[in-house]
């Protein structure tokens, strides 16, 4: 499928060994290309959400539990998609603000974006759950249907 399952694997094998060699066991490319086609996965579903509205709309047939499970998916990729934002943060030694979620340079005090005072990198480090996993769901809506 994706490069998605390849990357997150190995970078959560090594993801305990970040706070120490920052940008030497993780290829950030890497994860940056995965959250890309996470991204992109997650608008695929948007489409195909805004797709079937349309179709209950037009052709009055109930497509609730489609919506439904669509909408489970999309919060399910991202989900995916913030703990991989984490992982590049932590990766780049960055500071996410805990206030707004913005991504701050590292030994930046204070949020650029919402003033917030920030928490060491290191801190936020030990809080990463490497054991998190990430089980990349199968698209069984069938568009097909809809035609
Ligand atoms: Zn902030």
């Amino acid at each position: 499928m994706s490069i998605f399952e390849d990357v997150i694997v190995n970078a959560k094998a090594v993801v305990g060994t970040v706070g120490k060699k920052a940008g030497e066991v993780i290829d950030i490319s890497k994860l940056k290309l995965a959250a890309a086609d996470l991204k992109s996965e997650i608008n695929v579903k948007y489409q195909i959400l805004g797709r079937v509205t349309f179709e209950e709309m037009n052709t009055g047939k109930d497509y609730t539990k489609s919506k439904q499970e669509l909408s489970d998916q999309i919060k399910e990729l991202k989900s995916h998609l913030d703990s991989l934002n984490d992982l590049i943060a932590s990766s780049m030694q960055k500071t996410k603000c805990s206030s707004c979620g913005a991504y701050n340079a590292k030994g930046a005090v204070f949020c650029s974006k919402c003033g917030e005072k920030l928490v060491s990198t290191t801190e936020q480090a030990e809080h990463m759950e490497p054991d998190d996993v990430i089980d990349f769901t199968e698209d069984n809506f069938d568009d097909d249907d809809l035609l």
